[in-house]
């Protein structure tokens, strides 16, 4: 960098027209304009774009920016040549002629920053190039958005991502960084290896969004819970309330309507004129509900939404996160409201071993579900469950229901040290259903065949059915005492956190069902 380059702060100001960088910006923008490799982690919206657009026009030449979503490539391309800067993208939207019309102005040289989506990049002809750029010194980095699609174990893999290891092979002095809103601890380790960015800085900032209340009822009446949270808490303020079918949106929008309070139906089935302006009127009408399916809320940004609710079990921990996220973007007090019910998770489950995919895609779908589960059924404080997802510890919260009001639990210490030592004595290589045949005393085919019968843990679990066996086991994997090899059929591992409860040093407790910490209050109070 020549003594002239403008400073990342000019930049931030006149380019963009903010005054300060958020968070760890600065410092990810000086580190890669400085040459360095990065991998970010930031929630959405917490302004992952500057990180990259910055130090591509600090540094000399052409940033070339991997994205793998036509929609985004676009949008930030006309908000950067708003902006005066020389912006542009390749993806199948172009048609030829526009497509060489970027070509050449990527080969003279005068485009600061260029999208392109993966596969366009590892075409020969895209990679010739890039070779022409890197010889004549143009190329300024990479940036690698979306870095998860690079996990075979997410759900948004694309298998292009994979060949993006060529980069640092083939222009070794590039600065490369990639950016990810959804990766939990196992996922970063993968996108650093394939990536080879092992050696890259890590930026992780925090997941918290302590302004935000979480709150899991147990259903009993879903409609009318929902109804006496909404009239309790929030009877006049915008919110969102999320529902997994499309008949069951329209239905309980027109419940709440019945009830007095303004709530419009939004999903993917409506006629687009209906979604724009029911989105419409949520951005600009005061104390609207929006009762819609996850196809609402990607790119919305309504700061003052009050509530997030869930009348469904989201699909993962990342979905919860993202949806609930949407709640009190303002920074003033919000709540991520939900009812659950152990029917739920029978209905998704069904809805995986009926669906479609392979074997495996069925073994990852319900792996998402248990770890959510295991969300739902904490007994601890949900927002440090929810950030230790995410890799990041935390206090417990004093601002979630299980902080607030600790939940009723039973001793699962002795059941919990059985599970562990039958992981062990079967040599950690088996899933939790094998598992707790052996603990049950199951004598199925797999059993016998391994000799599992004859070992020590063997039937020492018949005390306890199946459902609360896989209570146990989702919750030492939601506590990670036991993680999961995904590469090995889901099989169950102990990890160093298993330690203290294997030695007797600490206890286990598990929420009691909702039906018998009913009838437990009840006799208490009688
Ligand atoms: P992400 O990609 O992490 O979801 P974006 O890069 O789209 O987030 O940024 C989210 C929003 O925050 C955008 O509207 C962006 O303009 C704004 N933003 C980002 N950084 C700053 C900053 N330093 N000052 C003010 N606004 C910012
Ligand atoms: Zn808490």
């Amino acid at each position: 960098m020549s003594s002239q380059a403008p400073t990342a702060l000019h930049i931030l100001e006149h380019v963009f027209g903010y005054t300060a960088f958020r968070g760890e910006q600065q410092a990810i923008v000086e580190h890669v304009a400085a040459g360095g490799d990065a991998l970010v982690l930031m929630p959405t919206g917490g302004g992952k774009s500057l990180c990259f657009q910055v130090p591509a026009l600090m540094r000399e030449g052409t940033a070339v920016v991997v994205s793998p979503l036509i929609a985004l490539m676009q949008d930030q391309v006309s908000a950067l040549v708003e902006a005066g800067v020389k912006a542009a993208f390749l993806n199948s939207s172009l048609d030829t002629e526009s497509a060489r019309a970027v070509e050449r102005a990527l080969y003279d040289g005068s485009l600061d920053l260029l999208y392109v989506a993966p596969e366009r990049l590892m075409t020969p002809r895209f990679l010739d190039q890039l070779d022409h750029l890197r010889d004549t010194h143009r190329l300024a980095l990479f940036a690698i958005d979306e870095a998860h699609c690079v996990s075979q174990w997410g759900h948004d893999f694309r298998p292009e991502y994979l060949q993006l290891s060529i980069l640092p092979e083939r222009y070794p002095s590039i600065p490369r960084i990639a950016l990810t809103a959804t990766a939990d601890r196992q996922t970063r380790e993968e996108i650093a290896n394939r990536l080879r960015l092992n050696d890259a800085r890590r930026f992780v900032s925090s997941f918290d969004r302590p302004n935000i209340r979480y709150t899991i009822v147990d259903k009993d009446d879903p409609r009318r819970q929902l109804l006496g949270f909404i009239r309790d808490e929030y009877p006049t303020e915008a919110g969102i309330v999320y529902c997994l079918s499309r008949r069951k949106v329209e239905e309980t929008a027109a419940w709440l309507q019945e009830h007095g309070l303004k709530a419009l139906p939004y999903h993917a089935g409506l006629p687009q004129e209906v979604r724009a302006e029911h989105q419409t009127r949520f951005l600009r009408e005061d104390g609207l509900i929006m009762v819609a399916t996850i196809a609402f809320g990607m790119g919305i940004d309504k700061p003052d939404v009050r509530f997030v609710a869930h009348l469904d079990l989201p699909r993962s921990i990342e979905g919860y996160y993202q949806e609930t996220g949407r709640a009190g973007r303002d920074g003033q007090t919000a709540q991520a409201w939900m009812a659950w019910g152990a029917q739920d998770v029978v209905q998704q489950r069904r809805m995986i071993d009926e669906s479609e995919g392979s074997e495996e895609f069925k073994r990852l779908a319900r792996n998402r579900l248990d770890v959510l589960v295991g969300l739902v059924e904490a007994t601890t404080c949900r927002r440090q469950h929810l950030l230790a997802y995410f890799g990041e510890a935390a206090e417990p919260c004093g601002n979630c229901d299980n902080c607030l009001h600790p939940p009723q639990t039973w001793d699962a210490t002795e059941a919990a040290r059985k599970a562990l030592s039958c992981v062990y004595r079967t040599g950690q290589r088996y899933g939790a259903g094998h598992l707790i045949d052996v603990l049950r005393g199951d004598a199925t085919e797999k059993v016998s065949e391994r000799g599992h019968d004859s070992i020590s843990t063997f039937g020492i679990g018949s005390d306890l059915d199946e459902k609360r066996w896989r209570t146990v086991f989702r919750q030492l994997v939601a506590r990670e005492l036991l993680s999961v090899d995904h590469e090995r059929y889901n099989a169950l591992m102990l990890t160093d956190l298993a330690r203290p409860l294997l030695r007797g040093e600490s206890s286990f407790l598990l929420r009691l069902a909702p039906e018998k910490a009913r009838n437990r209050s009840r006799r208490s109070t009688a």
